[in-house]
């Protein structure tokens, strides 16, 4: 009889707990490294991945619990895979267990071994699909082809940079195509799931003998546990979804694609705190495979990199069949005649005149306002009350199709009141404008024009942005009004002019990031414009704005992407800010922001000195009270990548004991890479 293997497994250990401990567990079956078991902990049995072999025949082997079940069913989980996820650990300051749970699909730990080997012989028993002839694929230009041999002579990371209707998306099908018959897999990572049924369908018509799956959030658990089978299996040659995705077990990779690699939506938010666009970088660097970074506008990070040489830049510089970019316009504000009091128009004349125009020849308009509901707040001209959140430090947003105040932060809702709560004036105001007064407005400024509104408050339930966009599509819509959810992705072919209503806000805002955002949007909402080639030449975009003179605009008209970014990276160099310095994060909740600071302080306290890491002191972000929890934060900071992780390293795990001298403080968590400070 051989003596029972050590194995080191990595469990799910609460946030923060042992960051990078891994448990040992002893087994007579023999299991490889990435194996799911079940083991104990506790007085439970909790889901396990075995990491790696323990120490053979270590003396205090007798002690050692046993693994109490081997899901030996599923072949275990690869290399490559489990590097994926102790770098994400170890970058993103969570424990390895955690990380690697978190992204499996949850059903995964509901089987047991009998149940998984019954599903995994299923899949495998899948044949694969009929043969299907391809459909006929265009030509590719030049520029095309040009990007296409690059990435065939090279992994180093590749920037597709081209504007919408570049034909970007035919370069990601050509990789991909490459990779299939080379026998690997393709992964493709898209920002939202609105936009991933249009690539499916695309990927689907073009490789119809493939299998593809998507993975994102809106799959049952069911399907997402199937889909991530199928990779895992290697039945599935593609695999599409968002930031989640990332982490797809996927055997024979060989190629990854990041669409809209610039958008926000990439960096996770909860838990562990992760950037799915640099993860999966990483993940391509680690298994020499080329990944393919698409944008319009390139988040500043990687244009950066691609100045310093360390990311090709593969352009893309013409819309394919002779679609121009709409020209775009930029209205001063400043011109128009000063209104006594009420507020400024929701459009110039010379706008609403266009609009017309439009309407008149049958073409569509978009009018993007990143604002929803009515009023972004009520107030009383006789005591000055507003219509705060009594649970957030922010007003509640007037929503008049309803009648209520909603705050848009924790949820409350209340119906509007008749007269002010404070002095009984019966005449409440609504200040400033949201989509749904745009809406009320040019309902009255068009009288007979078919105006249809999509945000998040008409989309609501199932199929209704489907239905909406639909409706678009059909011609049954002059005029669509929409926050920044319309701007992305969606092929509207009858719009010929977009406004961005007002657009201001992002110059002034405190988020350092807000004007590489807003150029993005802006560039992107006029990308929905001129996509047909016969009205290409009649489309245009319109800036409302009170600061025309802004560099923002100036580079927005002339399409000049590198020198909006060459400004901004001016600006980041001389603040210090990135992609020139590394920042983290350390943020606290509790029930006073007393506590919260407390927390920090004594953070503060155990931090050693790490030359080139820079602790600055506690500050409350821009909404600090959400939902009556107090948020604090303190911000790290370092010119050097390697000097920040060494620091964060060697401080969180001191934190953790801090906690119980902090009655009162409810969460603590690091974001390395926080998107906005
Ligand atoms: P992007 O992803 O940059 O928005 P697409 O790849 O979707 O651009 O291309 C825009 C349109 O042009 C699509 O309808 C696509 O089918 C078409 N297209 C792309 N490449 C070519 C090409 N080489 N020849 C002809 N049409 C093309
Ligand atoms: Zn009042
Ligand atoms: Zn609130």
């Amino acid at each position: 009889m051989t003596a029972p293997q050590r194995l080191a497994v990595a469990v799910e250990t609460p946030q923060h707990a042992a960051i990078g401990a891994l448990l040992d567990y002893a087994s007579e079956q023999p299991l490889a490294p990435g194996t799911l078991v079940r083991v104990p902990l506790g007085r439970r049995d909790v889901p396990g991945i075995v990491w790696h072999r323990g120490a053979e025949h270590a003396a205090s082997d007798a002690q050692l619990r046993p693994v109490a079940e081997a899901l030996a069913s599923l072949p275990p989980l690869e290399d490559a895979w489990r590097r994926l996820i102790e770098f994400t650990s170890g970058y993103y300051q969570r424990s390895v267990g955690e990380m690697a749970l978190s992204v499996l699909p949850p059903e995964l730990r509901k089987l047991d071994d009998t149940m998984l080997a019954r599903r995994v012989a299923k899949l495998q028993r899948l044949p694969p699909l009929p043969p299907a002839t391809p459909p006929e694929r265009p030509p590719l230009t030049t520029e095309q082809a040009a990007a296409l041999e690059a990435l065939a002579t090279s992994t180093q990371p590749a920037l597709l940079h081209g504007v919408t209707g570049s034909g970007k998306t035919e370069v990601y099908l050509r990789a991909a195509e490459a990779a299939l018959e080379r026998g690997q897999q393709a992964l493709v990572l898209v920002p939202e799931i609105n936009l991933t049924p249009q690539l499916e369908a695309r990927f689907a018509a073009r490789f119809p003998g493939r299998r593809l799956v998507s993975q994102h959030s809106a799959l049952t658990p069911a399907q997402r546990l199937r889909h991530w089978m199928l990779a895992h299996l290697g039945q599935a040659d593609l695999v599409l979804g968002t930031r989640l995705a990332v982490f797809a077990s996927m055997p024979r990779l060989g190629l990854v694609v990041v669409d809209e690699e610039h958008d926000p939506s990439f960096k996770q938010q909860e838990g562990a705190r992760y950037s799915a666009r640099d993860l999966a970088v990483w993940r391509a660097h680690d298994a020499g495979v080329p990944v393919l970074l698409g944008s319009a506008t390139p988040s500043l990070e990687t244009w950066q990199r691609v100045q310093e040489g360390r990311y090709r830049r593969l352009a893309l510089t013409e819309r394919i069949g002779h679609g121009v970019m709409p020209r775009v316009r930029v209205f001063d504000m400043n011109r128009l005649p000063k209104s006594k009091g009420s507020d400024a128009p929701a459009l110039a004349p010379p706008l609403l005149e266009a609009i017309k125009t439009r309407i008149e020849r049958g073409e569509q308009s978009l009018l993007l306002l990143n604002r929803r509901g009515y009023a972004p707040v009520l107030h009383c001209g006789a005591c000055a009350w507003k219509s705060g959140c009594p649970h957030c430090s922010a007003w509640r947003v007037f929503h008049k199709l309803d009648r209520t105040l909603r705050c848009h932060h924790c949820g409350f809702t209340e119906r509007v009141p008749r007269a002010c709560p404070e002095c009984g004036n019966l005449d409440i105001a609504p200040i400033g404008r949201g989509t749904e007064k745009l809406e009320e407005q040019l309902g009255a400024l068009l009288p007979g024009a078919r105006i249809a509104r999509i945000d998040a408050d008409t989309t609501r339930a199932k199929g209704t942005l489907e239905a909406q966009l639909a409706a678009v599509h059909a011609g049954d819509v002059d005029v669509l009004v929409g926050t920044q959810m319309v701007a992305k992705g969606h092929d509207f072919r009858r719009i010929t002019l977009v406004v961005a209503v007002n657009p201001d806000s992002a110059l002034f805002a405190s988020d350092f990031r807000a004007p590489e955002r807003l150029f993005a949007l802006l560039m992107q909402a006029a990308g929905r414009a001129g996509r047909d080639a016969a009205q290409a030449a009649a489309s245009e975009m319109w800036v409302q704005t009170w600061h025309p003179q802004h560099l923002l605009f100036g580079t927005l008209a002339k399409h000049d992407f590198a020198a909006f970014a060459a400004g901004q990276l001016a600006e980041r160099k001389s603040a210090g800010l990135p992609p020139f310095s590394h920042l983290a994060l350390l943020r606290a909740e509790a029930k006073t922001a007393e506590i919260a600071a407390a927390f920090l302080n004594d953070a503060t306290a155990l931090a050693e000195g790490e030359a080139g890491v820079g602790v600055y002191p506690p500050v409350p972000p821009s909404v600090s009270r959400v939902a009556d929890v107090e948020r604090m934060q303190m911000l790290v900071e370092s010119s050097s990548r390697p000097a920040l992780q060494r620091f964060l390293a060697g401080w969180l795990p001191q934190l953790l004991p801090l906690r119980a001298r902090h009655k009162g403080l409810l969460r603590w968590a690091v974001d390395v890479d926080p998107l906005a400070i």
